[in-house]
C-alpha cells in the first residue's frame, strides 16, 4: 500500500507537477511575445470590472490585440490591458517596469507621428488648429485605461511653431504627446498668449510644456529609475510653466518659482475654458492657489469673482506642483469636470511627482531649439543629463 502511493506520487509529480510548472514558468518569462491568453473575453470582463472601480470615467476597456498594438507595457503588463493598479502609495512608487527608466522615449514614435512632425515642419499642415479640430471630430478614444496606468493611441505631438509660442522643455526626450484634444488644448493656449502679449517688447512671452506622456504613453520613468511621475501615461496630464511675462524678458526653458497672481490667473481662465478639453482637475501648490484668492478677491473684477466661485474647486493643492501646473483633461470638450456630477477632489493626485530640488537629478534636458518659427526637432542624441 505505501510503496503504490510512493510510486503514484512520484509519478504525479514527474509527469504532471514538472510539466505544468515549466509551462508557467516559460510562460511568465514572457517567452512568447505575442502570446495573447486563450479567452480574451472573459479576461476583458474582468478587467473592464477593474477599470470602472472610479466610476469609469477615465476612459475604455479596449480589446486585447489592440493594447498588445498599442500599449508599451503590455508584455511587462502580463499581457493585460491596463496595469494592474497597485493601492498603497508605496506600492504605486514602484509600479514602474524598469524598462521604462529611458533617457529618451523617441524610439516609441510611430511613422504616422513622425510623418505629422514632417507635415507642420515643411508647412503641409500649415493650421495647426484647424488640423487638430478635424482630427478631434473624427477620431475615435485614444486614452485608455486610468491617467495612472493607462497608454495613448494615435497621440498627437506637441509641437512649438511660429504661431503658437509654446516651448517644450524637453523636445529631445519625446514626452510631449497627448490626445488630439490635449495637443489642440496647447496649440489654442499657445496662440491665446500671442494675441495676449502681440507687443513687441513681450514677443519672448512662452508656455513652457513640461512632461505630457510617451508616444504611446505608458509610465513615465526618469532616467536613473525613480519614479517619474504617477499618472501622465494616458497623454491627458500636462504639465505647464507658470506664465512670465517681463518686458523684454526671455522666458526661461525650465520650471520656476515665481508666481505672479494676476498673469496667471489669467492662464487658468483660458485652461478651464477652452474649446477642446473638458479641464478634469487643476494641481497647484497651496501657496500660490492662496496668492490666486488674494489677487482675484482684491483687484479681480465682479466677473472675475463671480468666475472664481464656480471654478476654484478645479484648482486644487497638491505636493510638488510649486514650479508648475498640472492640468488633466477628459475625453470631451465642455465645462471643467467633464461631467455634470464632477469631483475634481477625487481625482488621484500624482503622488510621485518629486519635490522640485530632487525632479533636477530625474530629468534630462537639452538646449532649447524650440525657437519661433521653428518646429523643435526630436533628436535622440541632443539629450544631455544637466545634473549627475
Ligand atoms: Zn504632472
Amino acid at each position: 500500500m505505501t510503496v503504490k502511493r510512493f510510486i503514484w506520487a512520484k509519478t504525479f509529480r514527474t509527469f504532471i507537477i514538472v510539466p505544468l510548472f515549466l509551462q508557467v514558468s516559460f510562460q511568465a518569462q514572457g517567452a512568447a511575445p505575442d502570446f495573447i491568453p486563450e479567452s480574451p473575453e472573459s479576461k476583458l470582463t474582468s478587467e473592464y470590472v477593474q477599470l470602472t472601480e472610479d466610476g469609469g470615467r477615465y476612459g475604455v476597456a479596449p480589446d486585447l490585440g489592440f493594447c498588445s498594438e498599442w500599449n508599451p507595457e503590455f508584455s511587462y503588463n502580463g499581457y493585460h490591458c491596463c496595469k494592474k493598479f497597485a493601492r498603497t502609495r508605496k506600492a504605486r512608487a514602484k509600479s514602474c517596469f524598469r524598462q521604462r527608466a529611458k533617457a529618451s522615449f523617441c524610439d516609441e514614435r510611430t511613422a504616422e507621428q513622425q510623418r505629422y512632425v514632417e507635415s507642420v515642419s515643411s508647412g503641409k499642415v500649415s493650421d495647426v488648429l484647424s488640423f487638430l479640430d478635424n482630427e478631434i471630430r473624427r477620431s475615435s478614444e485614444q486614452a485608455f485605461c486610468t491617467v495612472n496606468n493607462g497608454f495613448l493611441a494615435q497621440g498627437r505631438p506637441i509641437l512649438a511653431t511660429a504661431s503658437n509660442r509654446l516651448l517644450i522643455r524637453n523636445a529631445g526626450r519625446c514626452v510631449a504627446f497627448g490626445t488630439d484634444r490635449m495637443a489642440a488644448l496647447t496649440e489654442w493656449l499657445g496662440r491665446q498668449v500671442v494675441q495676449k502679449y502681440a507687443e513687441a517688447e513681450y514677443s519672448n512671452v512662452k508656455l513652457l510644456v513640461g512632461d505630457v506622456s510617451a508616444p504611446r504613453g505608458g509610465c513615465l520613468l526618469g532616467l536613473s529609475g525613480r519614479k517619474g511621475h504617477a499618472s501622465h501615461t494616458s497623454g491627458q496630464d500636462v504639465d505647464l510653466g507658470f506664465l512670465w511675462a517681463r518686458k523684454n524678458a526671455q522666458t526661461p526653458n525650465e520650471f520656476y518659482r515665481t508666481f505672479d497672481p494676476k498673469t496667471n490667473f489669467w492662464l487658468v481662465q483660458n485652461i478651464l475654458q477652452n474649446p477642446y478639453a473638458c479641464v478634469r482637475v487643476i494641481f497647484l501648490d497651496r501657496k500660490h492657489i492662496r496668492s490666486l484668492n488674494k489677487e482675484i478677491n482684491k483687484h479681480g473684477s465682479q466677473e472675475d469673482r463671480q468666475f472664481w466661485a464656480k471654478m476654484a474647486r478645479f484648482v486644487r493643492h497638491a505636493p510638488g506642483h510649486a514650479n508648475h501646473f498640472h492640468v488633466r483633461v477628459g475625453s470631451v470638450s465642455g465645462a471643467p469636470g467633464c461631467t455634470v456630477d464632477a469631483r475634481p477632489e477625487l481625482e488621484p493626485e500624482d503622488e510621485n511627482a518629486l519635490p522640485e530640488s530632487n525632479s533636477e537629478v530625474l530629468e534630462v534636458r537639452i538646449p532649447s531649439r524650440s525657437t519661433a518659427g521653428s518646429v523643435a526637432e526630436f533628436q535622440t542624441s541632443d539629450v544631455v543629463k544637466v545634473h549627475p
